[in-house]
């Protein structure tokens, strides 16, 4: 039976691809399966849904390695006899599906931001021209990569674990990147993409001393700091894993709140998805108004420790 094959290096993530897998698979007939490289992953994909779940412990895939895990999708894919391939469209997996297309000659879309069937075409929705607009688009060829921006579908919930386990041996040829060293990359690096709660600051904010009142709202909120990219690229006060937006980190919030923000479509397509966007800003005329749920006209250090209070109780 010919099948979605779904995998990512983040199994948080192949749950909300198996839920819109299911959702496909059901409309067009297709065998939900997915790939995993520990046997955790492997039994949590049963339970959340997958009836198959091809499955290699080789030592070569433990870690991640694109031109790796491309050639074991690739073969991967080839047993599942998976024509409809969807990724998470994180910076790994966006390479990833690269190569994988490559391998399998299938047409390739990335960041994608929602997927759906139309007249049996997968039809996929994009960001186009830096967020200013959206492209509506979908692969020719058969064989088709897709990958899937983090929250873009619910996650599948957890039930009974009813398909199998197929263990492979996969056929890799060494990868030709050799990992001289590594380093970390930012020590305070935190998941602004996957946050429920963003509390995100621009260049409203008038010290950098003053981030401080800023990361007692974001304590209070239960959220995490974010900021426009002037912050962390010109001024340097937060690192550039904070930065929202199209050079930074694209999210789905439950609540974004913008400080100080003047709401430049490169910005704002970082959180516009968000369920709730609230903003306080002094300019009244400001951009974000316009995306904004709830907006306060108000000088953000004045408000900003106000509101703190009030949420503290
Ligand atoms: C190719 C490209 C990619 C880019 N990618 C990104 C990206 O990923 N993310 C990003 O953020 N930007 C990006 N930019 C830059 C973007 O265009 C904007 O320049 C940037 O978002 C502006 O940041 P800001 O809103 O903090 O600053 P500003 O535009 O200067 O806005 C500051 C705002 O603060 C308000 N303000 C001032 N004082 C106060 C106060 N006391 N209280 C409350 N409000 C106050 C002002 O009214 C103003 O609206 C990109 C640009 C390019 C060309």
């Amino acid at each position: 039976m010919a099948s979605i094959l779904v995998f990512s290096e983040r199994a948080s993530l192949v749950f909300e691809l198996l839920g819109k897998a299911k959702e496909l698979g059901g409309k067009i007939g297709l065998e939900l399966t997915a790939a995993a490289f520990n046997p955790g992953d492997a039994e949590a994909y049963l339970k959340r849904g997958a009836s198959k779940v091809f499955y290699s412990d080789q030592a070569e895939v433990k870690n991640f390695e694109a031109s790796i895990y491309a050639q074991a999708l690739a073969q991967i894919a080839q047993k599942a006899g998976a024509s409809l391939i969807l990724l998470g469209s994180t910076r790994r997996g966006k390479e990833l599906a690269g190569r994988l297309a490559q391998r399998l000659q299938a047409g390739c879309l990335t960041d994608v931001k929602s997927i759906e069937l139309k007249e049996g075409k997968v039809i996929c929705v994009r960001n186009a021209f830096g967020g200013a607009t959206e492209a509506t688009q979908a692969i020719a060829t058969s064989a088709q990569v897709i990958a899937l921006m983090p929250r873009a579908c619910e996650p599948t919930p957890e039930g009974e674990k009813k398909g199998e386990i197929v263990t492979l041996h996969l056929e890799l040829k060494p990868s030709r990147v050799k990992v001289v060293k590594k380093s970390e990359k930012d020590p305070g690096a935190v998941d602004i993409q996957g946050a429920e709660i963003l509390v995100c600051v621009g260049k409203g904010l008038s010290r950098q001393e003053d981030l401080k009142m800023i990361e007692e709202l974001a304590q209070a909120l239960g959220g995490l700091v974010a900021c426009s990219k002037p912050l962390a690229t010109d001024l340097k006060w937060l690192p550039e894993s904070r930065i929202v937006g199209l050079s930074g980190k694209i999210g789905k919030p439950r609540l974004a709140l913008c400080l100080g923000i003047s709401g430049q479509v490169q910005f704002s397509v970082g959180i516009r998805e968000a369920k709730t966007i609230m903003a306080i800003n002094t300019d009244p005329n400001a951009y974000i108004f316009q995306i904004t749920d709830y907006g306060l006209i108000a000088d953000l250090h004045q408000a900003v420790p106000q509101l703190t209070a009030a949420i503290r109780g």
